[in-house]
């Protein structure tokens, strides 16, 4: 049976906008040590805005409005900023066939034609030939059929909250940060920087992140706990694998949510904060 102690500690949570799925969740969080965070939505707002557009062989308005169409059934922040940044509506009877590829981009059939956007990995694997835009942020690169028509460079921005989080978490928790992240080094290593974290892996693939998580597992020592914090589909797994997986409950996707021990209901990273304390507290009363 739930001790008082544990009911205690999982109300004062909910009443912070913290759900906690049940009480182990809260004796591994006073425990935890590594702090494995993905960094698209997660550490960043997950908003990008748009910072540069080049197109080939139309205006950049009209590039802006392929992208737009072709993301318009997705959910990810990529595809949500793009719609947010186009701002006029889009017509989806215009696109159809649309994939979403996690790690790499999305493609639908818009105007009857095969459009891809996405990074230089969908390119490459595509056989579409272009030269890497090096620019700092995200780059979108846009292909029609087989040609290359143009890229989009996004940027997003720190969340306002994190840095605080981390200051706790390096001086209460003692704790190693590490941002895991699909995105490529020049959208990733100035947010990295910033922050301070102590490792940065880039580039990966949502079963790469996987990986990661249990090297990370496999260096620990029993009385150590590793929390993983995310929002994507992509996040899901290692959510699942963590010894707390915290997601995103705003902004989050639902298979995160769903995989997750813990859902913040704001996406703001304090409330890890308070869920930490809130655990240290509670087993104080147990022990
Ligand atoms: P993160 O791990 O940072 O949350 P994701 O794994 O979701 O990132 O995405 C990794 C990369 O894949 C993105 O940086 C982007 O280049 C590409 N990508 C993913 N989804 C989309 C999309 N809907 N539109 C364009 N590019 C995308
Ligand atoms: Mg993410």
């Amino acid at each position: 049976s739930i001790s008082l102690a544990f009911l205690g500690g999982i109300a004062s949570a909910a009443r912070q906008g913290i759900v906690v799925k049940g009480r182990n969740h809260l004796e591994d969080l006073a425990k935890a040590d590594t702090f494995i965070f993905d960094k698209t939505g997660t550490l960043t707002e997950g908003v990008f805005r748009v910072k540069d557009v080049r197109a080939f062989h139309m205006t950049r308005e009209e590039l802006l409005g392929i992208a737009a169409h072709v993301e318009s059934y997705s959910n990810h922040p990529i595809a949500q900023s793009l719609l947010l940044e186009y701002r006029r509506q889009v017509d989806k009877r215009r696109v159809c066939r649309m994939r979403e590829m996690p790690g790499y981009g999305v493609t639908a059939i818009f105007d009857g034609e095969r459009v891809f956007v996405g990074n230089k990995k969908l390119m490459d694997w595509q056989g579409i030939l272009c030269t890497e835009v090096e620019q700092s942020g995200t780059v979108l690169y846009v292909a029609i059929g087989e040609h290359y028509a143009g890229y989009i460079v996004i940027e997003d921005s720190i969340k306002e909250d994190t840095k605080d989080t981390f200051g706790y978490l390096r001086e209460k928790c003692n704790a190693v940060l590490v941002m895991l992240t699909g995105d490529t080094q020049s959208g990733s290593i100035p947010v990295a920087r910033e922050l301070e974290m102590d490792y940065a892996y880039v580039n990966l693939m949502p079963e790469d992140k996987l990986e990661l998580v249990e090297d990370f597992l496999s260096i620990q020592d029993c009385s150590e706990r590793l929390v993983c914090v995310g929002d994507g589909i992509n996040d899901a797994p290692i959510l699942a694998r963590a010894d707390v997986g915290i997601a995103m409950g705003a902004m989050g996707s639902e298979a995160a949510i769903e995989a997750a021990d813990v859902i913040l209901l704001e996406d703001d990273l304090r409330r890890i904060v308070d869920a930490i304390k809130i655990a240290k507290e509670t087993l104080k009363v147990v022990e």
